[in-house]
């Protein structure tokens, strides 16, 4: 995949950690020049340490001010992902008001302000470009202990394909990529007990969960050429899962 992105700009939320992290990377490797984003400094710092090209934007982007700033500078970019995302699980009658405020604020109204942003960039340019949301399985499946989670990516699919349909004759192409569990921070929030897990891979066909690669080979194909007729679909990275 090298030289996939050459002369591309790309901008990665929630690049500290995890899913996100190992995308921009990725897309670092294929030839891109990437922005990662995330709020904690210290990620930022250890991931130029491990990749001295890439450049970095430290913000909390459910501070709209503060991400306007951050971006006001930020110049062209061709690839968007919204990756940053909470989870907080409490059980249906548990969910507390402060609890649906916090991932809501970072999992839908970030990820609409975001894109509303960059949208604006490439639509002034003329030369189309591409955005993937970072959803879940978990937008299409009842999850116990995840209404609030499961709420707002339920949201991020209907984003999304409200967004294909608008920017979509601007030549700006966007999907959702759709993971079962993966074993990152996040994951461990919901899945590290083993019986609990055990629950779940018995439900996924192919028994495992997804790796950080599975979700990265999928995104970077969203981004690239190779799906250029793919707009407005949301692709699970599930095993099965949503199909069984
Ligand atoms: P992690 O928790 O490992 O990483 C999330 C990243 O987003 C962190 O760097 C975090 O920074 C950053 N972030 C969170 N809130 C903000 C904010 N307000 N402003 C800026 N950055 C922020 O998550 P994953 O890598 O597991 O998840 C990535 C995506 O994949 C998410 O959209 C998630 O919902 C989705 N997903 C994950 C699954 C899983 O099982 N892991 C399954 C299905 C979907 P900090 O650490 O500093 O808070």
């Amino acid at each position: 995949m090298e030289g996939t992105f050459a002369h591309k700009r790309a901008l990665v939320t929630g690049a500290g950690k995890g899913i996100g992290r190992a995308t921009a990377k990725a897309l670092l490797a294929c030839g891109a020049e990437v922005i990662a984003l995330t709020r904690t400094q210290s990620d930022l710092d250890s991931l130029v340490q491990e990749c001295p090209k890439m450049l970095t934007v430290c913000v909390d982007i459910t501070n709209w001010e503060a991400t306007e700033n951050a971006l006001k500078d930020i110049g062209r970019i061709d690839l968007l992902v919204n990756n940053a995302a909470v989870a907080i699980l409490q059980s249906f009658l548990s969910v507390t008001e402060d609890a649906f405020d916090k991932v809501f604020d970072v999992n839908v109204k970030a990820l609409l302000h975001l894109s509303q942003i960059i949208a604006r960039g490439m639509m002034c340019r003329g030369e189309g470009g591409a955005i993937v949301n970072i959803s879940s399985q978990a937008s299409q499946c009842a999850l116990r202990d995840h209404a609030v989670y499961c709420a707002s990516k339920g949201a991020v699919d209907m984003l999304t394909k409200v967004m294909a349909l608008e920017l979509g004759p601007h030549q700006i192409r966007v999907n959702a990529v759709n993971p079962t569990v993966v074993m990152t921070a996040m994951g461990r929030i919901g899945w590290s007990d083993p019986a609990k897990a055990a629950g779940m891979l018995s439900r996924i066909p192919l028994h495992r969960f997804a790796e950080v690669e599975d979700v990265v080979n999928t995104i970077i194909f969203l981004l690239s050429d190779k799906s250029a007729m793919i707009n407005g679909v949301t692709l699970p990275v599930d095993g099965g899962f949503l199909s069984s």
